[in-house]
């Protein structure tokens, strides 16, 4: 496969009439990484990803890829390649012509391109399926079949929009160790949409949280979920609780705040057990606070049964400075 390339967006705008989708972005991904690019429906993301692609015009700035401007160029000459979510498959091919399709659009003989597209076939682990047509595989299978195509053109950076979320629960989590697997061992960036919190932490290196075309923050996925900069992004992620007032947000991970019968310290909040829901390995107290409103606490199995509180009971809450973050206004 090629050398991994680093891909640079500079002040790239999306318009479709009056709507913004994107909204002069900023931004550098390093080659060889897997990077997701998370938000919520319409914050852009698929924009940015076929523009990346060349599948979309720019309204406005660069996409720069090994520190070339393809930002002019057709998808087949930039070095990328993407993986649709409806797969695409060409439903009247098997699965090896489907892989070669791209090596016998450029002329690559028969016996030549069949060789590499049996070599993606196993890549994927698809060896023995290469002579079906796509109606007679299940859908993770087609999936298995639309990433080899794509890779097939050896680029530098796979771009999936949503590649998982078609799957059921079960094989959603397969296919995403999978793709990890795939991403290492080629050595080549993944940039992978999602309005997933949870897949984008599992997989990425490196996160890029969107919301409405812009970018909220960008970081390693440990710094996002830990230390969200601004309260769209604690919300997003999930597991956080915002306190104090409208002036000064902070943010609060979940399980980072300590409940107890007995007031601790002095700088402990009152609060009145609202809910309490089991969540298998840790439960989730709901209480309502009067100087912040309901917040959630997530206490371990075990502790919390040591101990169980009851609804309607009176609780202290108490935190850790460090482990509250400023949220920016
Ligand atoms: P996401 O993938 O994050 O859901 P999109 O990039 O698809 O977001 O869309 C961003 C915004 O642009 C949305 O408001 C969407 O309605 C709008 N949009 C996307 N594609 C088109 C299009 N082809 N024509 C007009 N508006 C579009
Ligand atoms: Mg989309």
């Amino acid at each position: 496969m090629s050398q991994p390339s680093a891909l640079e967006l500079v002040h790239l705008t999306k318009r479709y009439g009056d709507t913004v989708a994107v909204d002069t972005i900023n931004q550098k991904i390093p080659g060889g990484t897997y990077t997701c690019l998370l938000g919520p429906s319409g914050c852009g993301k698929s924009s940015t990803l076929r523009m990346i692609a060349g599948h979309e015009t720019t309204s406005s700035g660069d996409i720069l890829l090994g520190g070339k401007n393809v930002t002019d160029l057709p998808p087949a000459k930039r070095g990328t390649a993407m993986m649709f979510q409806s797969y695409a498959l060409f439903p009247h091919l098997s699965v090896v012509d489907n892989v070669a399709f791209s090596l016998k659009m450029k002329g690559v003989d028969k016996a030549a391109r069949h060789a590499k597209a049996r070599e993606l076939l196993a890549l994927v682990d698809m060896t023995t399926y290469g002579d079906r047509l796509p109606a007679q595989l299940s859908g993770g299978q087609q999936q298995r079949v639309a990433l080899a195509r794509a890779l097939i053109t050896e680029p530098s950076i796979l771009l999936l929009d949503e590649p998982l979320s078609a799957l059921d629960p079960f094989l959603r989590l397969r296919m995403r160790t999978e793709l990890k697997r795939l991403q290492r061992e080629l050595g080549i960036s993944f940039i992978h949409v999602t309005h997933s919190q949870d897949e984008a932490l599992a997989l990425a290196d490196h996160i890029i949280v969107m919301n409405g075309g812009r970018i909220e923050q960008d970081g390693p996925p440990q710094t996002v979920f830990d230390a969200p900069r601004t309260e769209f992004v604690a919300r997003f992620i999930g597991g956080h609780n915002i306190v104090g007032a409208e002036s000064g947000k902070l943010a609060v991970r979940a399980d980072r705040i300590q409940l107890s019968r007995n007031k601790p310290e002095a700088r402990a909040l009152t609060a009145v057990v609202q809910a309490i829901e089991y969540l298998g390995t840790s439960v989730n107290v709901a209480v309502e606070a009067p100087d912040t409103g309901e917040l959630n606490v997530t206490v371990g199995d075990t502790a919390f049964f040591a101990n169980p509180l009851e609804i309607g009971q009176s609780v202290f809450l108490s935190w850790k400075p460090e482990d509250a973050h400023a949220l920016a206004a």
